[in-house]
């Protein structure tokens, strides 16, 4: 068994490593990367990138769908194999692209499950690495639900590579993933329901909003049902029994497909994090506002690994960059910036949220005006037919600001960033109102919304 020394190991080669391996790698430091399955990381490989191509073939479908309900042409629904080789063609070069871009910076790339075997010290296979530094971006996995059959539960990683879309698919969870695959899935003509234990689904996002989607999704014929805990899954044949605790009496839900839509946790159960004396939480490795280990300096964390920041890419990458600049320039040169993180949930419509919701406003006492309105007969929602779209905002009495913005509609994803925007740099509804906009466009309706 052989010793290796480094100036950083970094250990997951998703956003939040590889920004921090190749930045040390351009000042010439000497780096080390430890990937336990394909090099990219989860959004590349198993997460945003595939999941968005996917829902290309669902937009088409559903925007024909809708057209056709308007009285224009025929429906039109691409093929299941046919879309998954689209999204390969697109993403499938991804994990080598990374590997190469890795080894080209001179980084050395291990392949394996790394473990801390001391303060500074990790294993991967029959190799120590010593590190100076160490760099911990080992994401997050699904959460282990403890339940009896949990074996025969689909991860989301292995939904998003499907050969055949079954016929019947139950989802465990009303999170985002659910509620996305479930669209996707519902649109392909499958017979799908959503389980969940408690009574609100979505609950990062605007109760209101949600509401209109749990109306679109049902229209599309998916089950959505709540206060219905998870109790064990059973294999009858080809069949699997989903049976759940409904009130006081248990129910039975048949399907072919078991996906687990039921929460993520940071990967690091598996890091032997005490031999380094590295403090974690279920939130993640413990880290202070420049995302250094508070029990072992030399290690950093960032991404989904770390506790603090919300487990999104863009929130990953911020945090690689921070962690960077700290292991470069010394270890209080920067801080990340959580103020304005706005989120999507990619079903047809879209479900977007940035900012504070209504009861959290409230709670901290501060004075909003709220406004809450339907927005189906709006020129960009009447020209695709789309009949559930809505937004709430919620502006300070005094300056006018934007506190909050939640939006249900078909360009959520992209109206959504001109919220950010538009908070990160304080604007006002007045400031929003003064621009002069590009008509007939969705983003032209911002300044409607807010006042
Ligand atoms: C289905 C799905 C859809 C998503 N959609 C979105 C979205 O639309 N928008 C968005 O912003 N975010 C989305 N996310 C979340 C986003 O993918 C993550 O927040 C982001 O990828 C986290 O990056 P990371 O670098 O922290 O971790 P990851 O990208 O998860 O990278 C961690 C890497 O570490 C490796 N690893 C773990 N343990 C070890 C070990 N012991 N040794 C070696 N390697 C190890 C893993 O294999 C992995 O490659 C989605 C996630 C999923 C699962």
């Amino acid at each position: 068994m052989g010793t290796k020394e480094y100036d950083l190991i970094v250990l997951g080669t998703g956003d939040a490593g590889q920004i921090v391996a190749l930045a040390a790698a351009k000042e010439k430091w000497k780096v080390a990367i430890i990937e336990k399955k394909a090099v990219g990381g989860t959004c590349a490989l198993w997460g945003c990138v595939p999941k968005k191509v996917l829902i290309s073939g669902e937009e088409l479908a559903n925007f024909s769908q809708r057209m056709a309900a308007a009285g224009l042409s025929s429906k039109t629904t691409p093929d299941w194999p046919e879309l998954m080789a689209f999204k390969q063609r697109l993403t499938g070069s991804y994990s080598e692209n990374s590997r190469s871009r890795l080894q080209k910076h001179g980084i050395d790339i291990y392949q394996g499950a790394a473990s801390f075997v001391g303060e500074a010290a990790i294993r991967v296979g029959e190799v120590i690495l010593q590190g100076s530094h160490i760099h911990i971006a080992t994401g997050a996995c699904p959460r282990q639900l403890k339940i009896s059959g949990e074996e025969f539960m689909t991860t989301s990683s292995e939904f998003l590579y499907l050969a055949e879309l079954p016929k019947r698919l139950v989802f465990i969870g009303g999170g985002y993933i659910s509620f996305e695959f479930a669209h996707l899935a519902a649109r392909y003509g499958r017979k799908v329901t959503i389980i969940h234990r408690s009574e609100e689904v979505l609950k990062k996002f605007d109760p209101d909003l949600v509401a209109l989607l749990v109306n679109a999704s049902e229209k599309l014929g998916i089950t959505v049902a709540i206060n219905q805990p998870l109790m064990r899954i059973e294999k009858k044949g080809d069949e699997l029994l989903v049976i759940v605790q409904a009130g006081s009496v248990e129910k039975v839900y048949g399907a072919d497909m078991v996906v687990h839509g039921a929460g993520r946790v940071p990967d690091i159960a598996d890091l032997n994090l005490e031999a380094a004396g590295i403090e974690a939480s279920q939130d993640g490795v413990i880290v202070n506002e420049y995302l250094q280990s508070i029990s072992n300096p030399r290690v950093y964390a960032a991404g989904d690994a770390a506790a603090g920041g919300v487990p999104l890419t863009p929130v990953a990458m911020v945090e690689g960059k921070v962690a960077a600049g700290n292991l470069i320039h010394g270890s209080k040169y920067q801080r990340a910036d959580y103020r304005v993180v706005p989120s999507v949930v990619f079903t047809l419509p879209k479900l977007a949220s940035v900012g504070l919701q209504e009861t959290e406003a409230s709670k901290q006492g501060l004075q909003y005006d709220v406004s809450f309105r339907e927005t189906a007969d709006w020129l960009h929602n009447l020209r695709i037919n789309e009949p559930f779209a809505g937004f709430k905002i919620i502006l300070d009495r005094s300056t006018g600001r934007i506190l909050g913005a939640h939006l249900l509609d078909s360009h959520a994803d992209d109206l959504i960033n001109l919220f950010a925007l538009a908070m990160q740099h304080n604007l006002t509804a007045a400031d929003i109102k003064q621009v002069l906009y590009a008509y007939p466009t969705a983003s032209s309706s911002i300044q409607y919304m807010v006042g």
